[in-house]
């Protein structure tokens, strides 16, 4: 299967994904304020078992090289959730889990025995206060969790798993970014990745994001380069949203080869397009509806071959779309307001990706 554009072909060699995120679960342990899944209305509902062992099974026969636990929800209230990772592990891939942390100090001793490779921790303060004022529950618990680790590693002399934190900036917590150096010096956390919020309506726009708010960007530029001046010098890797779009749009699962496996089974493009919800930028609402290539049963590789497939990622990869989110027409476009289709006859189409122009950064 080839794209055509214009006098150029492009075709892709790709066999198969390099790279999962695989979703065993949409509960969770928290309520947090600003909660998307809630907010939209997605139940918690866990992935049988059995498609685990498949997703494992074809990792190893395929090649696939990474697989990061993350989704619309809490990968450690997975029942059988050391189980996945053993699976995972002795098919020879290398494991990342995306957690808020709460459940670590229980899990800690085995994530390191399995060798997990990260843990991308969610959090979005480093003061007790601030921290229950938005997830409503104890800082301390993660922290507890983070000693833990931090304490197995050096009982075993082993350097895995690393920490990354994964920060969600908004007008409440912009200020709380000043602390991560602390946090990272006592914790051992090696990455901050800070990303905005992607709002679910004009509400959470108006109220909460950062980006809508000049004084909230000003602040951010400021805090992240005093903090970078601190982390380049202590060999801390740190990386800064975008605060406006840009010309320059990557897809991060298409740069990856990496797709996005549903707790039913089902392959999407990106964690993204996996579930229906809504956006707003620009005050201007959107409707995602799921972006469904095929199912794990039919095999990664056959689905991640599909002609469909193969053509919207070869137009996420290379940014053939027109760009929403910097479009002065879109207040009156009607397109624009699902992923539907777009104004060059995309469909569907990640036009108005707030992930491609990185405003929002996902954990993969
Ligand atoms: S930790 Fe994440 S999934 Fe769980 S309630 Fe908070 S925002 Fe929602
Ligand atoms: S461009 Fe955005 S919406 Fe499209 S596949 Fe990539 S992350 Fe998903
Ligand atoms: S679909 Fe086209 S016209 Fe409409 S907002 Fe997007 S880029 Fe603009």
């Amino acid at each position: 299967m080839s794209l055509r554009i214009g006098e150029w072909v492009v075709s892709s060699s790709s066999r198969a994904p390099r790279a999962l995120v695989l979703e065993l679960t949409t509960s969770c342990n928290l309520s947090c304020a600003h909660c998307f899944r809630r907010a939209v209305g997605i139940e918690g509902r866990h992935a049988p078992l059995d498609m685990v062992e498949l997703v494992a099974e074809q990792c190893r026969e395929l090649g696939i090289e990474r697989v990061t636990l993350s989704g619309w929800g809490e990968p450690t209230t997975y029942p059988r959730f050391l189980d996945a990772v053993w699976m995972l592990r002795d098919a020879g891939v290398e494991v990342a889990v995306n957690t808020n942390g709460i459940a670590l100090a229980r899990i800690a001793s085995e994530l390191v025995e399995a060798r997990v490779s990260e843990v991308i921790l969610s959090v979005d303060a480093f003061s007790p206060e601030t921290y229950s004022a938005i997830r409503g529950a104890r800082l301390e618990a993660v922290e507890e969790g983070l000693d833990q680790l931090r304490n197995e590693r050096e009982s075993r002399g082993c350097r895995r798993p690393r920490v990354v934190t994964h920060f969600v900036v908004t007008r409440l917590n912009v200020g709380e970014l000043r602390n991560f150096p602390e946090f990272a010096k006592r914790f051992a956390v090696s990455k901050l990745e800070i990303s905005h919020l992607v709002p679910l309506n004009r509400f959470m726009e108006r109220e909460l994001a950062c980006f809508s708010d000049p004084s909230c960007i000003e602040e951010l530029e400021r805090v992240s380069s005093e903090i970078s001046k601190y982390m380049f010098s202590h060999y801390y890797e740190i990386t800064i949203p975008r605060s406006r779009p840009s010309v320059e749009r990557r897809c991060p699962y298409a740069a990856k080869q990496a797709a996005f496996v549903r707790v039913d089974g089902a392959v999407a493009p990106c964690i993204f397009y996996a579930h229906p919800s809504t956006h707003s930028f620009n005050f201007v609402e959107r409707r995602v509806n799921p972006v469904i290539f095929g199912r794990v049963d039919e095999g990664l590789d056959r689905v991640w071959t599909k002609p469909s497939y193969i053509e919207f990622r070869a137009r996420a990869a290379l940014s053939i779309m027109p760009s929403c989110l910097d479009c002065h027409l879109a207040p009156y476009c009607e397109p624009t307001r699902s992923n539907e289709k777009d104004c060059w006859g995309n469909s569907p189409t990640c036009s108005h990706c707030p992930y491609s122009h990185r405003l929002a950064t996902c954990p993969l």
